[in-house]
C-alpha cells in the first residue's frame, strides 16, 4: 500500500510505501509527520496525509482565491 506524503516546505506530493515509512508525531489531528523520509526536491520534512488515490483538497491554488475575492 501506499500512502501520500506531502512537503512541508515546498508542498510537493510524494507516494510512498508505507512498509518503509516510519510515522512519528501527530499534527494537524489526524495527520502524522514522517520520521525516517525527507522530501526527495528540498529534504523538508514530510507529512502523512493519506492513502494514494485519495482526493485531497489541500493544495489551494491562488489563481482559484483571486476569483474567489473579486465580489
Ligand atoms: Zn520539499
Amino acid at each position: 500500500m501506499e500512502i501520500e506524503c506531502m512537503c512541508l516546505e515546498c508542498g510537493i506530493s510524494l507516494y510512498l510505501q508505507t512498509s518503509s515509512l516510519v510515522l512519528g508525531s501527530f499534527i494537524e489531528g489526524d495527520k502524522r509527520l514522517v520520521d525516517n523520509t525527507f522530501c526527495s526536491q528540498c529534504g523538508g520534512p514530510l507529512l502523512a496525509v493519506g492513502k494514494a488515490g485519495e482526493q485531497r483538497n489541500y493544495i489551494v491554488s491562488s489563481d482559484h482565491l483571486t476569483g474567489l475575492n473579486s465580489s
